[in-house]
């Protein structure tokens, strides 16, 4: 079933967090300014309502505590491990929308919408400019193999889709296109996102400074493991946070990576995806920092559930997996990433919530005994 992003819009703005929330367990609380309140207990293990906030406005929930958050969509997803599908339904029942039909009209609209981000991954591609990337040593192999590829800004990119057919309503509509009719992406160092063979999102990587965010893309909300289509079947996979990491791992010969965009962004619905592929172990090499140390444990969590044995690879404090291969070589890397069975570091972590004076009890709960104690 596929929903329009008007009908994600609509809903979202018809749904009320806090009765999502209540219908889940999590207590939450009306606040009289800006925001309401829930107990943030299923990620930090919190009592009060000190850090949980429900904003009115958009009805995002966040956890001060961990920077944890999102929409409703999010908290059914990540919280409560419904899948995308699931969580759009639930809300619309629970909010009175009915589903949408799909007719005729939607299916040729996506027909177009691929169509279009298609022709526009290709136009990025020719420009012929992978000045960016190659700074950050990615080879340009690598580079024509993901079809990696430069938006020049302005309205080249409109201009050719016009010439292509294609309306200003409808380029709109897509989102390559801003309020003010321009491209939507400009000086970006751009990665088609593929998805069985279709272009399902683009991620533009900002390459001069001051020029908006650093990390944007065209949708942001689209389920997706990069370069899925070159994962191969039974073979195992190594996670990275983000396209760089990923793109330079494999220009130094390690194949079969992957990337969701980001340290926390790993679900159930990803795992599924590599379970499609028949992958059944995982390496996750996230960032030497907090972020992605958490990151790679919640991912570790969630491919463990899913029956895919994982290991953790840590890296050094503030190192990252692209900079040591660029700054040390391939065999450095291999000797600095830890990979670490998943099981031994969640151990480690539980264990690390008890006091020495608490070990028996850890023990007691594990139901192992401390021998000649
Ligand atoms: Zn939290």
């Amino acid at each position: 079933m596929h929903f329009s992003r008007e009908y994600i819009d609509e809903l979202l703005s018809r749904v009320n967090m806090m009765e999502v929330m209540s219908r889940h367990g999590v207590q939450v609380k009306a606040g009289s300014g800006n925001n309401n309140y829930f107990i943030a207990d299923f990620c930090c293990g919190k009592k009060d309502f000190d850090n949980g906030r429900i904003r009115k406005s958009t009805q995002n929930y966040k956890c001060r505590a961990c920077r944890n958050g999102g929409n409703a969509i999010h908290f059914l997803r990540n919280v409560v491990g419904m899948s995308f599908i699931d969580a759009v339904k639930d809300l619309a029942t629970m909010v009175g929308m009915d589903l949408p039909e799909e007719d005729g009209k939607e299916r040729e609209y996506q027909k177009r919408r691929e169509l279009a981000l298609k022709l526009t991954a290709d136009f990025y591609h020719k420009q012929n400019n992978f000045d960016y990337f190659l700074s950050r040593g990615i080879s340009l192999d690598v580079l024509k193999k993901y079809k990696a590829g430069y938006a020049p800004g302005g309205r080249v990119l409109r201009d050719y889709l016009e010439s292509q057919g294609f309306t200003k309503q409808e380029l709109t509509e897509f989102k390559l296109l801003n309020q003010k009719g321009l491209d939507k992406f400009f000086y970006r160092a751009i990665i088609p996102i593929f998805m069985n063979g279709k272009v399902v999102d683009l991620y533009g990587r900002q390459v001069r400074e001051g020029n908006g965010v650093k990390h944007l893309y065209l949708y942001g909300d689209v389920t997706f493991l990069g370069g899925y289509d070159f994962i191969e079947p039974g073979k195992m996979v190594t996670i990275y946070e983000s396209y760089i990491d990923q793109l330079v791992a494999e220009s130094y010969g390690i194949s079969n990576g992957t990337n969701v965009g980001g340290a926390s962004k790993f679900s159930s619905d990803h795992a599924k995806l590599l379970k499609k592929k028949a992958i059944d172990k995982g390496l996750v090499i996230f960032d030497g920092d907090n972020p992605g140390r958490k990151g790679a444990y919640e991912t570790g969590k969630i491919l463990n559930e899913s029956n895919i044995e994982t290991w953790i690879g840590d890296l050094p404090d503030g190192q990252d997996p692209a900079e040591i291969l660029n700054q040390e070589g391939l065999e450095s890397f291999r000797n600095k990433v830890a990979g670490r069975p998943f099981r031994k570091v969640q151990m480690h972590r539980d264990l690390s919530q008890y006091s020495v004076d608490e070990i028996e009890e850890y023990l007691a709960e594990k139901k192992l005994k401390l021998e000649g104690s």
